[in-house]
């Protein structure tokens, strides 16, 4: 059975004392030996602080994005080896506000596919249309742009070990979800689209949704054979709501 995970995406929130009460109801019910893995991406800042509180338990951690480069002159980076220094684990990868806020291509997401994996870190590679592009029906080949420009770079046994989230750009932040069956179509069409590399790869390799995943939802989302797990933001910052979503994957796990 692929491996399955939740993981928040804090983006540019949080503060110490909000961290500390969100953290501590978590690790309430979270347990050490845990089916699902459950992280949480924090803004670098709060690396320290979530080490302190998270060491140990069964919540990992990592960062939202890092530099391509190692080290040198570039202000403002963030390396894959300070994030590993702060015992992240994974970090996000091109997700799509970085891609459209920030200006990264395909090419800049790649790189730092490639340095994620240089630091020992497990890289969640975004992926995923806008409406536009759904509308137009470009849905796939905007998927399998993003794919391939990883294949291309590393073929799939670069994929191996890590984790791919398909986030429609319409559904993030925005209250519209993927239905459960539009979820399911795009990651089959990812797997098959690494499948036709490597179908070991494609099969171990775990797939998340992400695009205002809430409890309400999440169970629905998980159902499905080729979702396994959720990347996901704003109800991560909620206690109740990131519990919910982590025991309906677990609910999966369990019942599979
Ligand atoms: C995200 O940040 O990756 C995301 C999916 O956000 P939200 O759950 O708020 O749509």
């Amino acid at each position: 059975m692929r491996s399955k995970a939740v993981v928040g995406n804090w983006k540019l929130n949080g503060s110490l004392v909000g961290n500390e009460t969100l953290l501590k109801a978590l690790l309430r019910e979270i347990p050490r030996d845990n089916p699902v893995a459950c992280v949480v991406c924090v803004p670098s800042p709060y690396l320290a602080q979530v080490r302190a509180l998270l060491e140990g338990s069964g919540i990992a951690w990592g960062g939202q994005d890092l530099s391509r480069f190692a080290q040198g002159a570039y202000t403002g980076e963030v390396s894959g080896r300070m994030l590993v220094e702060f015992g992240s684990r994974y970090v996000i990868v091109g997700h799509s506000e970085r891609r459209t806020i920030f200006g990264e291509t395909d090419a800049v997401c790649t790189e730092k596919y490639v340095a994620a994996r240089e630091a020992g870190l497990v890289p969640i590679f975004c992926v995923g249309e806008t409406l536009q592009e759904r509308e137009r029906g470009e849905t796939h080949e905007v998927l399998g742009r993003q794919v391939d420009a990883l294949l291309q770079r590393f073929g799939a046994p670069g994929l191996d070990r890590g984790i791919v989230a398909y986030e429609p750009v319409w559904a993030i932040g925005t209250g519209k979800t993927a239905t459960a069956a539009q979820a399911d179509e795009a990651h089959a069409f990812i797997r098959r689209r690494i499948g036709a590399k490597d179908p070991d790869v494609a099969a171990r390799l775990p797939i998340l949704y992400g695009g205002s995943v809430k409890a309400a939802n999440a169970a629905e989302l998980f159902a499905m054979p080729n979702v396994d797990g959720g990347l996901v933001g704003g109800a991560s910052l909620v206690a109740e709501e990131f519990l919910a979503i982590w025991r309906a994957a677990v609910a999966k796990v369990k019942g599979s």
